[in-house]
């Protein structure tokens, strides 16, 4: 994929999240838009900065950190969007990242606290909820979601600041819909809850097959690979 084909796939995109968004009276600038770079080269994460992306998102510690030390250009925002090991807690947060959107174990959450206050810092985090409910998926129940929040919330180095969720694969559009409103609804709750530490801003929800759909239940941060960078071989 070329600069000028990265670039006319992100202008693209950015019409697209704009029409839906102004059908619904959707501000398109509150959609947060993440190139979710995992298997792209530092090359090719580089046009796509270069045309414009800003917030960019890597699922493996280890691959990002051989990665954006190559970049030469600027992003403003490095999201963490993977599943996050225990024993990477280190090596992640050297990579400073923006947010990590993957919290749903104590354990891990409980080692990144301890982490984050014997170095002083305050570290944003999304939970995510397994809306599919699939086995296979991370994430945790969608009716154990407010008790790990109340639970989560009394680490005082990690602010909670919303919910991640990956839609169910399918080409069932309501089925798809379903998960990003069972986000919506959970997100609702806990932010009526009004928990200390707890500022439910962030509804992270769809991917290249279904961000339309997501943007329609209310996602302000969509994470999007394919649609920008094309087919990933690995
Ligand atoms: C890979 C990935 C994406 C992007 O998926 P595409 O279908 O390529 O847009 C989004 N979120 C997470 C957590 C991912 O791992």
């Amino acid at each position: 994929m070329t600069e000028k084909n990265i670039k006319e796939r992100i202008d693209k995109l950015r019409i697209q999240i704009n029409t839906v968004a102004e059908l619904i009276g959707r501000n398109p600038e509150s959609i947060k838009l993440i190139a979710v770079t995992k298997t792209r080269t530092s090359e090719t994460i580089d046009s796509a900065l270069k045309s414009g992306i800003e917030f960019i998102g890597e699922n493996k510690v280890q691959e990002a950190e051989q990665k954006l030390p190559l970049l030469k250009e600027k992003y403003k925002e490095f999201h963490f969007i993977g599943h996050l090991q225990s024993n990477k807690i280190p090596k992640l947060m050297k990579l400073n990242p923006a947010v990590i959107h993957s919290i749903d174990k104590f354990s891990t959450a409980e080692k990144l606290n301890a982490y984050l206050s014997k170095k002083n810092k305050k570290q944003d985090i999304l939970i995510q909820v397994n809306t599919s409910e699939e086995q296979s998926k991370f994430g945790i129940k969608p009716n154990e979601t407010l008790d790990f929040i109340k639970k989560i919330s009394s680490l005082s180095n990690l602010k909670i600041k919303g919910l991640m969720t990956i839609g169910i694969f399918s080409d069932n559009e309501k089925k798809i819909r379903n998960c990003f409103q069972i986000l919506r609804k959970i997100f609702e709750k806990i932010k009526a809850e009004k928990l200390p530490n707890v500022k439910m801003r962030y509804l992270s929800m769809g991917m290249t097959n279904d961000f339309e759909i997501a943007i329609q239940e209310g996602a302000n941060i969509i994470r999007i690979g394919t649609a920008i960078f094309g087919i990933r071989n690995l």
